[in-house]
């Protein structure tokens, strides 16, 4: 008999829950990934960073295993299917796996749970991906909070040295089930073909961290820590870098925490996961939607250097810098009144640290019609923007190097026309 351990969002062995408690069963462990073909198959750019980084992080574990005389064994499919197959093909007793809180995600972990149980076995699955979750923070009643600053307070409150410890998994590497290395599928296999991308370093730069609070609005400067896409796939522990970020720079525990408020706020109202607007009013906004508008913004085309810089980074990188896709994000629901969904759509389709609550969150914090949102007559103007955050144009100059000379594209609205515009529109929809 054996027991499984699912790799999802957390492909790391060290400082992982659900691993610990898997190698803690007694029983010999055999590691899986799934790579999802519902994910997948829906991918429509075949040359995806994302599905590279997995596959990379994949290949590094299954070095690490290989040198423990064990292997994961990596499958392509319908995760209830695969579950199907491996509970054939071995004597399962145990399922471990780590929440994730996504509706997709939470529907496929219902339907192996199933599985797993029809068949005898015990589907367990642990928290490890935030520092608290679910109902851990909560107000007083036991509602759920929308706004950030109490949960942040609330939150700082329960934090002690049991929440950010690490689960000390190597003192147990010896529990893995033994066996011959098995190929990690090519990404041709899958559909896929490498970009070569480039992946920023999993570690936190301590020296960065204590600069944070200066420089992290300032998109010229390398002062965020990159580590999105790291937090993304689990390649760096959560426990890990709350305890570091606690040590040394509260503004950036803080950004930690919005990471919990977001998935906490996925997890309690779920119907922002199906595309609603957490304040119901703002889904009366008629949007204008003009798709020749929405391509200028996606190739950074707008004529508003500080939005087509941060366009073509994306497009480009994958990355945007926080202070950027605030101000795209204004833009494109406000300057333009194009639907929030299509500009989160678009993010999802690009971010190497996409991620479903957080996307959501920030879209519709930009948008107004999220929790906590900017007032929505509080319309970013991307030339104060620019003045305050990239006075002198490098941001600027390294993605829109046109941008001096006649060949840059005209403003495809004017400021002051479009913010009236907005106001009116949105009036609109919130008095009636
Ligand atoms: P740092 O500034 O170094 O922050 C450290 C970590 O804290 C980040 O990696 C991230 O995990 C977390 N974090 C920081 N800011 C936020 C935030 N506002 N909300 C939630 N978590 C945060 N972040 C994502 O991880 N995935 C997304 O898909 C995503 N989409 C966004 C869309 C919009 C419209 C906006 C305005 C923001 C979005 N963010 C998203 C939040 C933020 O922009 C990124 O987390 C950040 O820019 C990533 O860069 P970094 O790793 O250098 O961040």
């Amino acid at each position: 008999p054996v027991a499984l351990m699912w790799f999802r969002r957390d492909l790391r062995l060290h400082d992982n829950a659900a691993l610990y408690h898997a190698l803690k069963s007694g029983l010999p462990v055999v590691p899986v990934f799934v790579f999802d073909r519902n994910i997948l198959d829906d991918l429509r750019v075949k040359e995806d960073r994302r599905v590279e980084f997995i596959h990379l992080a994949l290949q590094q574990m299954q070095r690490q295993l290989a040198g423990m005389g064990s292997s994961m064994d990596v499958r392509y499919g319908d995760p209830e299917e695969v579950f199907r197959q491996l509970m054939q093909e071995y004597k399962v007793e145990k399922i471990f796996t780590n929440h994730d809180y996504e509706p997709y995600a939470i529907e496929r972990d219902a339907a192996v749970r199933k599985l797993a149980e029809r068949q005898g076995a015990v589907f367990s699955d642990f928290k490890d991906q935030v520092i608290f979750e679910k109902e851990e923070v909560v107000k007083d009643d036991g509602r759920p909070y929308t706004v950030f600053t109490p949960y942040s307070k609330r939150w700082k409150a329960r934090l002690n040295d049991f929440y950010l410890s690490s689960y000390p998994t190597e003192k147990y590497f010896d529990g893995f089930f033994r066996q011959q290395e098995r190929p990690v599928p090519s990404l041709e296999s899958l559909g896929f073909q490498a970009v070569g991308a480039e992946f920023p370093s999993a570690q936190l730069d301590e020296e960065m961290a204590k600069a944070y609070t200066a420089h992290r609005d300032f998109p010229a400067i390398p002062g965020t820590s990159r580590l999105g896409v790291h937090l993304r796939f689990g390649t760096i522990s959560i426990r890990e870098l709350a305890r570091k970020g606690s040590r040394l720079n509260e503004t950036f525990l803080n950004e930690l925490i919005w990471r919990d408020f977001y998935h906490m706020i996925l997890w309690h109202f779920p119907e922002v996961g199906r595309g609603r607007a957490f304040k119901p009013e703002y889904d009366f906004i008629q949007w204008r939607n003009n798709e020749a508008e929405f391509t200028r913004w996606c190739e950074g085309m707008t004529g508003y250097p500080i939005v087509d810089a941060g366009m073509r980074e994306l497009n480009a990188t994958g990355y945007m810098h926080n202070r950027v896709r605030m101000i795209v994000a204004s833009f494109l629901t406000k300057h333009l009144l194009i639907d929030w969904r299509w500009g989160e759509a678009y993010f999802a389709e690009k971010l190497l640290d996409y991620d479903f609550a957080a996307n959501n969150g920030g879209w519709q914090w930009a948008a107004g019609s999220g929790c906590d949102a900017a007032p929505y007559f509080r319309i970013f103007n991307p030339y104060l923007q620019t003045e305050k955050f990239d006075p002198q144009g490098e941001y600027i100059r390294k993605w829109v190097p046109e941008f001096d000379g006649f060949g840059y594209a005209a403003p495809i609205v004017i400021h002051e026309q479009a913010r009236k515009r907005c106001l009116e529109v949105y009036q609109a929809a919130l008095k009636r």
